[in-house]
């Protein structure tokens, strides 16, 4: 078993371990003095995993009921919050009772911001089983939904008692879905570690993915430990979003899945910082040859003309500028303002 630990306001720890679900609720019992346990999970993940968790919890004598929501982004949105607080409420959750998160990054998301706001906070559990999960959102504490106006827009940091990472999950995440935990992967080796990135050059992801995990797990936790509140540094983790965001959004978010949308937002940044300046020569064509590798796409359907107008929506950018995060080589980046109306100006090679 591998161990990361993440000391925040509240610390706790990620463990990766194969067949952790089985014993999920051993791992959680000593946390709390919960009697209720409720499993928020969605209609894809439920069927597969939930009983198993269920198992778990309630020979470690919790009350286990079981919350399922419709899968897909189109969920997670306030009017499927509410359905949460009711089942919570029917079920007669107390301040002392906790919620355990099972499945991708929605999921985690959604049961966070619930469990966030509950009876003003009560405590929630991360059981990611999407790689994106795994590697990037079950860690750091933020959670929220989405307004029809754009992603993420209303949330809480809220950070877990624990985070139970089952690689073997991995197992029935159809391929598309492995890519998009892939890009976020390929965005760590970028921000913060050439080692990684070589050894996504130089093996198979998959036959390693374990050590990936923990790779990119303490990464983000180095990163949220200084900044957990996402005031400075921790704007690095959103290399390649920026534009990705905008990409995810001009294709009305059913194009591109998020993870695939950032590989192409960082190398379509990475190809212009280069020709710039701003970026050692030669890195551009490196990371266009990993995201190849992986079948990340390096371009969107849409012009880059199109990708600056939608980049103005997004909500990483404060008053009159934009946070772009440029690589200055591969595993070194820096955090670049520009200013709204320099823009244009400044992506036109
Ligand atoms: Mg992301």
């Amino acid at each position: 078993m591998k161990r990361v630990e993440v000391k925040t306001g509240k610390s706790y720890e990620i463990l990766i371990r194969h067949n952790i679900l089985d014993k999920s609720g051993e791992y959680i019992r000593p946390l709390t003095k919960a009697i209720r346990a409720v499993i928020v999970s969605d209609s894809n993940v439920a069927p597969i995993y939930a009983d198993k968790v269920k198992a778990s919890l309630e020979d470690n004598g919790f009350d286990v009921s079981v919350f399922v929501f419709n899968a897909g982004e189109q969920s997670k949105r306030l009017f499927t919050i509410e359905k949460m607080y009711m089942h919570f409420f029917e079920n007669n959750i107390t301040r002392t009772d906790i919620v355990v998160a099972l499945g991708g990054g929605v999921t985690g998301d959604m049961a966070g911001f619930a469990a966030a706001s509950y009876l003003r906070g009560i405590d929630f559990v991360q059981i990611p089983t999407s790689l994106l999960a795994q590697v990037d959102s079950s860690v750091g504490g933020k959670t929220g939904v989405d307004l029809p106006t754009g992603k993420n827009l209303v949330g809480a940091f809220h950070q877990p008692r624990i985070v139970l990472i089952d690689p073997e999950t991995l197992n029935t995440l159809p391929e598309k879905f492995f890519r998009d935990g892939l890009g976020e992967v390929v965005k760590y080796g970028c921000i913060k570690s050439v080692d990684l990135f070589e050894r996504l050059e130089n093996q198979n992801a998959a036959d390693v993915i374990d050590d990936i995990i923990y790779e990119c797990v303490s990464i983000k936790r180095d990163v949220v430990q200084r900044d957990e509140l996402d005031t400075g540094e921790r704007a690095i983790l959103n290399f390649g979003h920026t534009f990705g965001h905008a990409i995810e959004k001009l294709g009305s978010y059913s194009g591109l899945t998020h993870g695939e949308a950032v590989a192409a937002g960082s190398a379509i940044l990475t190809r212009i910082t280069e020709a710039k300046g701003f970026t050692r020569k030669g890195t551009s064509a490196r990371l266009d040859n990993l995201l190849r590798k992986y079948d990340l796409p390096l371009n969107s359907d849409f012009t880059l003309a199109e990708i600056l107008a939608a980049t103005r929506g997004d909500k990483k950018s404060t008053g009159k500028s934009v946070k772009f995060i440029f690589l200055r080589a591969i595993g070194e980046c820096y955090i670049n303002k520009i200013d709204f109306e320099d823009i244009e100006d400044f992506f036109v090679v």
